[in-house]
């Protein structure tokens, strides 16, 4: 946080108002830096995660300037529009431009798949200010004539790396092919490959880069061990761990989709009851993953660093790094799952000789060295009967030990986000 306020920002009474009563009182860093652009009509490229702020910073200004000379926006048209990769994200988005537009007189919508559309249609008929949207549905109602785009003057493109990873590329240069040339563009990703830098080059015009490390969580709170093993004995590993009961909700992470699904159908056979979730799943499919977890009937979450972001699970128990992360930071994110709002945790480390480098990396970011888990003999019925994909990375061997799926040991905390549209204020 800094000193500054919101208001020597620029921003009028209306949203200072909004921002006091959600306890902001003072600008985040990505804040601090992209405000000031994005006030001066800049295109940014902000290179930030969840949890930075990063909404706040595209959303102020968008209300600012919205806000200010009282343009009506003409029906089935929008002035600002964002997209965002997931319905979760979507709906937060949403939600946010509701609490900081609260005293303005602005309309938004929350156009997402997986709901009937007529609620959505019913909304974009008079038009709206803010147009929040996950990019399928969006380029439905486009073709089917309930929305044009033409007067967009504000867009921004949320999560672009998620947004790639799951296969949404051709839906979003569709809509920007809609969109009018003239306007502001924003563009957030957490993280930089080429394809998220191509459609940068693409989308904005001499943008002003920001780029926030990763908070760093309080990892005090997290035991940290690590086991040294070879790569073709972590999956028995994993199935001796999770026979002890205080592993009662556990994200497992791995590097890649194929691992992620490879986990899963392991602990699947063995008896545990897991799900999985990842950029190849469709999003009714993580939606479903995510509920089981929250419920507890899923007792194993399995996840990708992309995929696993956002998460916001109370009461993870434990976090194992099935396969050390390439990204330093990314150990610190997937960690933090575990130990929230004042709790402890433990995170177990699998490294094989392989990811010894890499745990060295760990090691010099979080300045402290992990705990050295002694060489344990895995009792063979941890390893089942009949795991998927044997061969020699793996050592599937011995009986397997069904256990009780956990059933019910967690109540539903909330209900799956459903469209939504409303006026901001
Ligand atoms: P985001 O990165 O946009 O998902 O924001 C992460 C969290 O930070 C959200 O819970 C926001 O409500 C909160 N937040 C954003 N900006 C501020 C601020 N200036 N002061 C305090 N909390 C903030």
């Amino acid at each position: 946080m800094t000193n500054t306020t919101f208001a020597e920002l620029g921003f009028s009474e209306p949203i200072c108002r909004a921002l006091a009563a959600e306890n902001y009182s003072a600008p985040t860093p990505i804040q601090m830096r992209a405000i000031p652009h994005l006030l001066q009509g800049k295109d940014l490229l902000g290179i930030a995660q969840t949890g930075t702020g990063k909404t706040a910073a595209f959303a102020l200004p968008i209300l600012q300037k919205l806000g200010k000379p009282q343009q009506r926006v003409a029906p089935k048209s929008a002035h600002a529009l964002v997209l965002a990769p997931t319905r979760e994200l979507a709906v937060q988005i949403g939600q946010s431009f509701a609490a900081y537009g609260r005293h303005l007189a602005l309309r938004h919508a929350v156009i997402l798949g997986g709901v009937s559309q007529g609620s959505q249609v019913k909304a974009l008929a008079r038009g709206v200010d803010i147009l929040v949207a996950t990019p399928g549905r969006l380029l439905d109602l486009v073709e089917q004539g309930h929305v044009r785009l033409d007067d967009v003057k504000f867009l921004v493109l949320d999560e672009a790396d998620r947004m790639l990873d799951m296969g949404f590329i051709h839906d979003v240069r569709r809509i920007l092919a809609k969109l009018p040339r003239q306007r502001q563009s924003l563009l957030f990703s957490a993280t930089m490959p080429n394809d998220v830098a191509r459609l940068a080059a693409d989308l904005l015009r001499e943008p002003e880069r920001v780029e926030v490390t990763p908070q760093v969580v309080t990892v005090d709170r997290i035991e940290q061990r690590v086991f040294f093993i070879p790569a073709a004995q972590k999956h028995a590993l994993l199935v001796d761990l999770l026979k002890d009961d205080d592993m009662s909700r556990v994200i497992v992470f791995t590097r890649t989709k194929n691992h992620a699904n490879r986990v899963n159908d392991y602990l699947g056979h063995a008896g545990v009851a897991a799900d999985v979730i990842h950029g190849n799943k469709s999003q009714n499919a993580r939606q479903r993953a995510l509920e089981r977890f929250r419920t507890g009937d899923a007792r194993v979450l399995v996840a990708t660093d992309i995929a696993a972001r956002g998460i916001d699970v109370e009461g993870v128990s434990h976090v194992v790094n099935f396969e050390l992360p390439n990204e330093p930071e990314s150990y610190v994110h997937r960690i933090g799952r575990t130990a929230r709002a004042g709790k402890s945790g433990i995170a177990f480390s699998f490294c094989d000789q392989s990811e010894r480098g890499l745990l060295r990396d760990i090691e010099r970011l979080t300045k402290r060295p992990l705990a050295i888990e002694a060489p344990r003999a895995i009792s063979a019925d941890a390893a089942p009967v009949k795991a998927p994909h044997q061969g020699k990375r793996e050592t599937p061997h011995g009986k397997a030990a069904p256990r009780k799926p956990e059933q019910g040991a967690f109540r539903r905390r909330r209900q799956a986000p459903r469209g939504k549209s409303s006026k901001v204020a």
